[in-house]
């Protein structure tokens, strides 16, 4: 079954600093790599902490400008590394108009093939197994949250039972588990559901994007595996939240209760929480348990359930 991990490249608001670069995260899941948003240096971050350049899509959450720069120069460097393209580049509005113009700056062509895709609430990219879904968030710019869904897997198979009801070891095993009925030398039939039991769950991974808490990231992320939730704030600066269309880490946490998250990882702090992160932790943690706050080059690894 396919691995599934997330590495922070950036995880800082606006202004990069010192330990922390602008918005960029690494999605793996089996042999498809995906970033989500790509802040200005997010290359070097990806040589930095060794996540390679075979992308198959970057999913933009919106077009603030500490969340998109990066791609102007990765495609450059793409192109000049030979790496193999077409990149997908899913947005929402106006990545249609935006995208071709910025990627054309500089006097140089642009040597690497891209498509662009502007996506609506609700619509996805399919995936084999799996599919990444975009949700409404609420910024002050045209702004998508993004969902990474898998398939529910089928049930486990009963071995004793299928050898119970006469069925040889062997292909017609594996006709079960692929949802196939039989019909054995004798004239009786076995269904899968005789020999499986249920369905389970596929992982789930939900990734916010700038945003005030809303309802629409609590439905994506109920009983997600992983909710990526910005926290740019603390409680000190609760009214600059509302005011910039971000979120508190209590806010951030707030989502992950009532979404029934797994866990929390926090990221796009602003430069004020840099030298203390632990104090939105501290705030955080009062109100949804585990969270933590991301850290550039910090992986993740999803495990598959039961
Ligand atoms: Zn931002
Ligand atoms: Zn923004």
């Amino acid at each position: 079954m396919s691995t599934l991990s997330l590495t922070f490249l950036g995880t800082s608001a606006a202004v990069p600093t010192a330990t922390r670069n602008l918005s960029g995260l690494f999605l793996k899941r089996g042999g498809d790599a995906f970033l989500f948003d790509c802040g200005e240096g997010t290359q070097r971050q990806m040589i930095r902490f060794g996540t390679g350049f075979g992308l198959k899509a970057v999913f933009f959450t919106h077009f603030h400008a500490d969340h998109y720069l990066g791609i102007i120069g990765m495609l450059r460097t793409f192109a000049m590394q030979n790496v193999p393209g077409p990149l997908v580049l899913y947005g929402p509005r106006p990545a249609a108009s935006l995208l071709p113009q910025a990627l054309h700056l500089g006097i140089e062509r642009l040597g690497y093939p891209v498509e662009i895709v502007e996506l609506a609430p609700g619509q996805a990219f399919r995936g084999d197994g799996y599919r990444i879904e975009a949700f409404a968030t609420q910024h002050r710019a045209p702004s998508l949250g993004y969902a990474l869904i898998e398939d529910a897997r089928p049930g486990k198979f009963d071995l004793e039972r299928a050898r119970a009801l006469g069925v040889a070891a062997g292909p017609l095993f594996g006709k079960l588990q692929r949802g196939e009925a039989l019909t054995l030398p004798d004239g009786r039939a076995v269904r899968p559901e005789d020999v499986l039991g249920p369905a389970r769950p596929g992982r789930r991974v939900v990734v916010s994007g700038d945003t005030r808490p809303c309802e629409a990231t609590i439905a994506a992320a109920e009983g997600a595996d992983l909710l990526v939730h910005e926290s740019t704030f603390g409680d000190d600066e609760a009214a600059r939240a509302v005011e910039t269309t971000h979120s508190t880490a209590r806010e951030a946490a707030r989502v992950a209760r009532e979404a029934g998250a797994q866990r929390l990882v926090m990221t796009h702090l602003s430069n004020r929480y840099d030298a203390d992160p632990d104090t939105l932790l501290r705030q955080a943690q009062t109100e949804h348990q585990p969270c933590e706050v991301a850290v550039d080059g910090r992986s993740f690894e999803v495990p598959l359930r039961g």
